[in-house]
């Protein structure tokens, strides 16, 4: 993703794939421990902590639930955002992260990293550098943050939403990482790790459909249609999918297609889902 200029220094040739179970056993093969920022992924989490704060119609209501059909940073989606925003796309996303109930900047960055963290069942920290990079750079999202906030679809000064959305977008995570993080949607929102119950398991099937219909951007269909699994990408080239009750496959590799989703670990996760 060479829109973020730091993301170009990745080595390319860097490939991990992990499953993690429901009860927390780990299988893996290749680079599960490097670090790389966590990007979209971590927007069905951060969608997970407003439906527990406030409950699943304030995510519909207030954000949206409809795929857009278009690129995930689209400006087109935006304006006729009425029926085509979800918390999977950034616009949705730069709402979500502005709707976590906190009374100051500070405050609502370290909910919106504590519950990526109690997802992961570790501390998770974010990579200045990544962070820098994309904030120095993200006139785009900027636009977008404004225009919502012109139409009252932003719930939070605009250039808070904007840096706080940035700093998910660049915590660190290991391909290990997502995997447990997936597991822990699996396991009906409790962490096979830590026993913490992150998410209510009610809502669980809510933020799964979500990522079924609006995971993979503009190729959902596409990857519902040969993997039928929810799942979550991220440009940094991270991929969990869910298998819901069982376990998470989540892979690692930066090399992404049109779309901004990584080539090698869409057709890992398909592949193994298609195997078991
Ligand atoms: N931080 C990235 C952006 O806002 C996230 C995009 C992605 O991973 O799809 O453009």
């Amino acid at each position: 993703a060479d829109y973020i200029p730091i993301l170009t220094e990745t080595p390319s040739d860097l490939f991990g794939v992990v499953i993690v179970t429901k009860d927390g056993k780990v299988y893996s093969a290749g680079d599960v421990d490097y670090q790389f920022s966590i990007q979209s992924v971590s927007k069905p989490f951060t969608a997970a902590l407003v439906m527990t704060q406030q409950g699943p119609a304030v995510l519909k209501e207030k954000i949206g639930v409809e795929p857009t059909g278009m690129a995930f940073n689209s400006k087109l989606a935006l304006a006729v955002y009425e029926n085509s925003v979800n918390p999977l796309v950034n616009a949705g996303a730069i709402a979500a992260v502005s709707l976590v109930q906190a009374t100051s900047e500070q405050e609502r960055s370290n909910k919106v990293q504590q519950n990526l963290s109690d997802f992961a069942g570790r501390p998770l920290a974010v990579l200045e550098k990544v962070y820098e990079s994309e904030y120095s750079t993200a006139f785009g999202n900027r636009g977008i943050a404004n225009l919502l906030y012109n139409w009252g679809r932003l719930y939070s000064d605009p250039e808070e939403a904007l840096r706080v959305y940035t700093r998910e977008c660049s915590v660190g995570v290991s391909a290990k990482d997502l995997g447990m993080m997936g597991a822990t949607l699996a396991n009906g929102g409790v962490n096979p790790l830590t026993k913490k119950q992150v998410m209510p398991a009610k809502h669980v099937p809510e933020l799964l459909a979500v990522m079924a219909t609006a995971g993979f951007y503009d190729e959902s269909g596409d990857w519902m249609f040969t993997a039928g699994l929810p799942a979550k990408t991220g440009v940094g080239g991270g991929i969990v999918a869910v298998v819901p009750g069982r376990f998470a496959i989540a892979a690692f590799s930066p090399r992404l297609n049109e779309a901004g989703n990584s080539v090698r670990s869409l057709k890992a996760i398909r592949d193994i889902a298609g195997e078991l």
